[in-house]
């Protein structure tokens, strides 16, 4: 705690030095900075980028360390109360157990999240289901939260860690990575700045530049979907609380709807980009009709995959699906809250060089259907702040590879098989081959009626 006091009051000598009166900066501020050298600088201000500003300038270890926080939107505005945003997160209990040790948690729960208790997930073709809820059942299976509101609790983190300097509307153009003839990192602004670090972090999202410039292989597909979300308004008596997460496997993508009140729920609707956006061009009424006919449509069946579930019952002590809840109905849409985002899969053949190292989408980027990405953003954040606080801990520089192979390690074993899950799942769903449908149909039906491969499931995906 001394030591963080002490550092503060070192950096807001050095801010006073360097006449910045405040330490959230944009790319027009006094050229002070320009070859200025950082320990550490982040590209990308998104969710992970600013969690991990967070947890390093508040671990012990690295307090003394130098942090620039590159963004390329303008400084982040408040959100409105009023209204739910249209981008939320299906937080785990690891994400909540960060943003806790942030010190993010509070102001997220004093302001609004919504636990949820029970999900339901369901094949539209075969009507087989799976049911998760905590095996204490007043446990939440996870916590549904706005994207702009965890942003805003860790910008206010930000503010009185004054090891952290803050730079927006500042786009990282360009960088160079320590080879023979340079021997740190160097970044170069949009507006021509340049920076040097120890460690420069890419955390700049699924197109990052620092990832181009580490010259790893990206294994990239688009999934030519879009996923469309929207905020809705449900019919209250149906939905008795709302705190379940329902998600429907259409032929064409899964349909979820997300808790977020009592009444209200933001929707995930990922589907081909031409259904996409005719959803974004419909009249509200239309949208709404088109919604509860996805959650509510029969399929026709396929007879033989039909034939073989049922001798599969009969030869099996599985049982029928006699559970399958109908999902509340949505009434109304919140008034400009569609919205549509392109979905694809990437994975970086390395996360680490020398002088560098890729967090978050810009590492690895996943479908939503299993409402993971940030979730494993946050598990890197965790990850590399514990890693770094042991290079320094053991008088190692930031940059120094051993430290940085470790981190990739770690990371590899906990993303890449839940990665691989979230592909399988999405190409296994996304069409009605009756063989496919029929090998589905039997994991939902097996994973639902088996307690310890259903708690293995929800310990990978939830925990
Ligand atoms: C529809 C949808 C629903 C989702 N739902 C969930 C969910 O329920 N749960 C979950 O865990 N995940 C979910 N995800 C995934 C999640 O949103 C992402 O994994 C997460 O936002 C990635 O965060 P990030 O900070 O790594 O990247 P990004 O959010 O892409 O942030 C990157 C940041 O870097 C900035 N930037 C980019 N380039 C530069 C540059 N050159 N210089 C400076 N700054 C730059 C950008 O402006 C941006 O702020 C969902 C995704 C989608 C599309």
């Amino acid at each position: 705690m001394a030591k963080l006091l002490k550092t503060n009051i070192l950096n807001r000598v050095f801010c006073q030095y360097n006449n910045c009166s405040y330490k959230f900066l944009s790319s027009t501020a006094s050229n002070d900075y320009q070859k200025q050298h950082y320990d550490v600088i982040i590209a990308g201000g998104g969710l992970v980028g600013v969690s991990l500003a967070v947890s390093l300038a508040q671990s012990e270890s690295l307090a003394e360390k130098k942090v620039l926080l590159l963004e390329s939107a303008p400084a982040f505005k408040q959100p409105s109360k009023e209204k739910y945003s249209n981008r939320v997160s299906a937080i785990n209990k690891q994400s909540i157990g960060l943003l806790k040790s942030l010190n993010a948690w509070n102001h997220i729960e004093s302001i609004r999240c919504k636990p949820v208790m029970q999900m339901q997930v369901w094949d539209a073709i075969s009507g087989e289901a799976i049911h998760f809820n905590h095996p204490n059942f007043s446990d939440q299976v996870a916590c549904i939260v706005e994207n702009d509101l965890i942003l805003e609790s860790l910008y206010k983190q930000l503010e009185n860690l004054l090891n952290v300097q803050v730079r927006n509307e500042s786009r990282l153009e360009s960088c160079k990575l320590p080879k023979d003839d340079v021997k740190k990192s160097e970044v170069t602004l949009k507006s021509g700045e340049q920076f040097s670090c120890d460690l420069l972090i890419g955390a700049d999202g699924a197109n990052s530049i620092v990832r181009q410039k580490m010259e790893v292989n990206n294994f990239a597909l688009s999934y030519k979907q879009m996923g469309v979300v929207a905020t809705l308004e449900l019919d209250a008596e149906e939905a008795a609380g709302n705190s379940v997460a329902w998600q429907r496997f259409l032929p064409t993508g899964p349909v979820a709807l997300l808790p977020l009140t009592d009444k209200l729920s933001s929707l995930v609707w990922s589907t081909n980009v031409e259904h996409a956006k005719e959803l974004l061009r419909m009249e509200p009424e239309m949208f709404i009709e088109n919604l509860n006919e996805a959650y509510l449509k029969s399929y026709k069946t396929n007879s033989l995959v039909d034939k073989f579930m049922k001798t599969a019952e009969g030869a099996f002590p599985l049982g029928r699906n006699k559970m399958l809840q109908v999902p509340p109905r949505v009434k109304n849409l919140q008034e400009g809250s569609r919205a549509a985002f392109p979905l694809g899969f990437g994975h970086a053949s390395s996360y680490v060089c020398r002088g560098a190292a890729l967090i978050g989408d810009a590492a690895h980027r996943v479908h939503p259907l299993a409402g993971q990405g940030v979730n494993l953003g946050f598990g890197d954040v965790l990850k590399l702040t514990e890693i770094l606080s042991e290079a320094v801990y053991s008088g190692s520089s930031l940059d120094n590879i051993q430290y940085l192979l470790k981190y990739e390690q770690e990371r590899l074993k906990a993303n890449v098989p839940i990665m691989v899950g979230i592909h399988a799942l999405q190409q296994l769903y996304c069409n009605d081959f009756p063989p496919f449908v029929l090998a589905r149909s039997l994991g939902l039906k097996i994973t639902n009626f088996t307690p310890p491969l259903k708690k293995f499931f929800m310990e990978k995906a939830l925990a």
